[in-house]
């Protein structure tokens, strides 16, 4: 199957998408997409790359990578409050599979249907399996959630249950049975989309935290210059992770939970919770922006546990070292 064939059916497959868009002027087939932009918003734009053996395993389900290279460009617009309107599409494949094009597709646009964003073009290559989607939606002037945006006294919460993800990674990497419910949340993550249109006008801040919450935390720290006070009795830890010594650890350090953190004044707070039965999701407060530079987390009795990139420790401990 050539270059061009392959092209031809990902358009047929997504077409649909593309017609229920008026703001479509121009999808696959010609030279550049046409896009009619919304009147008076501004455009928020971002691109991410999954590559094959560093960001899924090279055996990965295609229904499932399609929903996923999708699913974490998703996550980047909800964190930023945009609603999606695009995608483009770069394909790198090591040969024209179509079936694997087709199922590929099919989680894609699945996805992409629920969403409500069309795919307006994108590349097709030979080479190792590398994925590349770029979304583009959009966000009234001045209203978008920036990393920038905290400020002292606001509260901090987060969204869903933490950890499930990075432990299914450990889990499979060690060739332990799979757990439903947490390799769900690593094949198939859910964008906080909705959310994050919701939060708009409520909240000024807010990042996906696919990187782990509390390297995430540290972006905001470092855009705001504020500093943060977690407590680590509030953190949402998912449920299949109940007794597992290192549930918190994996919770606070570990990537790929496609939820979002943000913050907003006290007096939004009440509002903000509501969201959690209107939009079905879980909304926690686990802390407030604090002057200084840092992220602080409190442990059960209020004490502060020392905190770096890769995991958490009591300072006591170190104390005796
Ligand atoms: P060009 O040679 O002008 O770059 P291409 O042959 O690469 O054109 O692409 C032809 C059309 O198909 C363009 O509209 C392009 O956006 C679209 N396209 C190519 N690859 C993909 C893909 N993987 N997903 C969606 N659209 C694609
Ligand atoms: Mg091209």
């Amino acid at each position: 199957m050539s270059e061009f064939d392959l092209i031809a059916k990902i358009n047929a497959q997504t077409a649909a998408l593309t017609l229920a868009r008026a703001d479509v002027v121009l999808g696959i087939g010609d030279d550049c997409a046409l896009l009619a932009p919304p009147a008076g918003m501004h455009l928020a734009l971002s691109t991410d790359t999954l590559v094959s053996g560093v960001h899924f395993f090279p055996d990965a389900n295609p229904i499932d990578l399609g929903h996923k290279a999708l699913a974490v460009n998703l996550s980047d617009l909800a964190a930023m409050g945009a609603k999606p309107l695009w995608a483009s599409l770069n394909l790198t494949l090591p040969q024209a599979d179509p079936e694997f094009v087709e199922q590929f597709i099919s989680g894609f646009s699945a996805l992409a249907h629920q969403h409500g964003i069309a795919l307006i073009g994108g590349d097709t290559t030979r080479g190792p399996l590398n994925i590349a989607v770029t979304v583009i939606g959009s966000v009234a002037p001045g209203t978008a959630l920036r990393r920038d945006g905290a400020r002292v006294g606001e509260l901090i919460f987060v969204s869903g249950a933490l950890g499930g993800a990075a432990c299914a990674v450990q889990r499979r990497l060690a060739g332990m049975p799979e757990i439903a419910a947490i390799s769900a949340r690593l094949d198939r993550p859910q964008p906080r989309t909705a959310l994050g249109l919701a939060l708009v006008g409520k909240s000024r801040c807010a990042i996906d935290i696919s990187d782990g919450l509390l390297a995430e935390l540290g972006h905001i720290c470092r855009a705001s210059h504020v500093g943060v006070r977690i407590d680590s009795t509030q953190i949402p830890i998912h449920r299949a992770l109940e007794g597992l010594p290192e549930a918190l650890s994996l919770a606070l350090s570990g990537g790929d939970d496609y939820e979002l953190c943000f913050t907003a004044p006290a007096q939004q707070q009440a509002e903000i919770l509501a969201l959690s039965a209107s939009l079905g999701v879980d909304l926690r407060v686990i802390g407030e922006v604090i002057t200084g530079s840092e992220v602080q987390l409190l442990g059960r009795s209020g004490e502060q546990l020392r905190v770096s990139q890769t995991g958490y420790q009591h300072f006591a401990d170190e104390r005796k070292t």
